[in-house]
C-alpha cells in the first residue's frame, strides 16, 4: 500500500500521512451518502422529463385513435353535405315547381332529441360525438324520404292537372292560314254592331283537323244558328274550352278526350264569316284570352311575328 506524505513546516520534514480509522468511516459514509443523493437526484431528473414506456405506447395509441375519429368525422360531414344538397334541391326547386312549401326547419329536425340518444352509453367523448353527428344524419334523411315520397304522390296528382290544362293550339300551325287575335269588344263583321269577342279565330283550310288542347269529358256537342256545330270540353280544376263553327265533330257528350285528340273538322257553320275556327278558354266561367294557353307551340320569335302579323281589329264572327 503506498503511502502519502505531509510536508511539516516545523520539523521541515516530509513525513507519513496517518489516516485514523474514525475518518476513514466518515470519508466512506460521505462518499456513499453523495452517490446516493446523485443517484436519486438522476432518477427525479430522469422520470420529470422521460415518459414510462407504457405511457408511450398509450399515447401512440390515442393518437392514432384521433387520426381514425378524424376520418369518419370528415366521412359523416361529406355525407351531411351531400344530404344538404338534397334537401335543398328538394325545398328550392322539385316544391317550386310543384307549387308546395319548403319543409321549415322544425319539420326537418322532426325526430331530432326528445328520446334517449343511443350514444348516451358511450363512455368516450369524442366517438359520442361522432354517434351524436351520425344519428342526426339518420333522422334528417328519414324526413328526406318521407319528403321524397309526399313528392311523388304531389307530382301524380300535377300531372293529371298538367295534361288537363289547354296547353296547345288546336289548330297545327301547318294548317293555319291566319290568326285573328282580336278578344274582347269589336264590331262584329256580319252584325256590324259592337259585341265582345271572346276567343280567338283561326283561319284554316275546310276540314282542317280540330284537336282537343288539354285532356277532358266532352260537355256539350251539338249545332246552332251562332256557334254552328260546336264542343265544349270540361277539363276540371275550373277550365272549359269551346270550338265553335266546326264543318263536323266526332265527339260526344260525355266521351273522354285527350290533348291533342282530333274532335273535329274546320267548317263555316252558324254565325260565321269564313272557314275558320273559333276557339274559346274559360277559367271559372270567364272568358281568357286563349293566347295564353298555346304560347309554348310557337318559339319566341315567332310568336313575336304572330303578334305582329295577327289581325287585331277584325274576326271571322
Ligand atoms: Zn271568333
Amino acid at each position: 500500500m503506498a503511502l502519502r506524505y505531509k510536508y511539516n513546516s516545523e520539523t521541515c520534514r516530509y513525513e507519513p500521512l496517518v489516516v485514523s480509522p474514525r475518518l476513514l468511516l466518515k470519508k466512506f459514509f460521505r462518499f456513499t451518502a453523495i452517490s446516493f443523493l446523485a443517484g436519486l437526484g438522476g432518477l427525479i431528473y430522469y422520470n420529470s422529463h422521460y415518459p414510462w414506456l407504457d405511457e408511450v405506447i398509450r399515447e401512440e395509441e390515442n393518437a392514432r385513435l384521433n387520426s381514425e375519429w378524424r376520418g369518419i368525422h370528415t366521412q359523416l360531414s361529406k355525407t351531411s353535405q351531400k344530404l344538404a344538397d338534397v334537401e335543398n334541391s328538394d325545398d328550392h326547386n322539385f316544391r317550386v315547381i310543384l307549387e308546395m312549401e319548403p319543409l321549415s326547419a322544425s319539420q326537418r329536425e322532426a325526430g331530432v332529441g326528445g328520446r334517449e340518444k343511443a350514444s348516451a352509453e358511450i363512455a368516450y367523448p369524442i366517438i359520442r360525438s361522432a354517434m351524436d353527428f351520425s344519428e342526426k344524419i339518420n333522422n334528417r334523411l328519414t324526413v328526406e324520404v318521407q319528403s321524397m315520397e309526399e313528392l311523388k304522390e304531389t307530382f301524380i296528382a300535377k300531372q293529371k292537372e298538367w295534361a288537363s290544362r289547354p296547353a296547345i293550339q288546336p289548330i297545327n300551325n301547318k294548317n293555319l292560314t291566319h290568326l285573328y287575335l282580336v278578344f274582347g269588344q269589336r264590331m262584329h263583321p256580319l252584325l256590324g254592331y259592337i259585341r265582345p269577342h271572346n276567343g280567338l279565330d283561326f283561319a284554316a283550310p275546310f276540314r282542317s283537323p280540330i284537336y282537343a288542347t288539354g285532356d277532358g269529358r266532352v260537355s256539350y256537342a251539338s249545332g246552332g244558328t251562332t256557334y254552328g256545330n260546336v264542343v265544349f270540353i270540361n277539363h276540371g280544376y275550373g277550365f272549359q274550352t269551346r270550338y265553335a263553327h266546326m264543318n263536323q265533330f266526332i265527339v260526344h257528350v260525355g266521351e273522354t278526350v285527350k290533348r291533342g285528340q282530333v274532335i273535329g273538322y274546320v267548317g263555316s257553320t252558324g254565325l260565321s264569316g269564313g272557314t275558320h275556327l273559333h276557339y274559346e278558354v274559360l277559367y271559372k266561367d270567364s272568358f281568357i284570352n286563349p293566347i295564353y294557353f298555346f304560347q309554348r307551340d310557337l318559339k319566341s320569335a315567332e310568336f313575336e311575328k304572330l303578334i305582329k302579323q295577327g289581325n287585331s281589329s277584325t274576326s271571322l264572327d
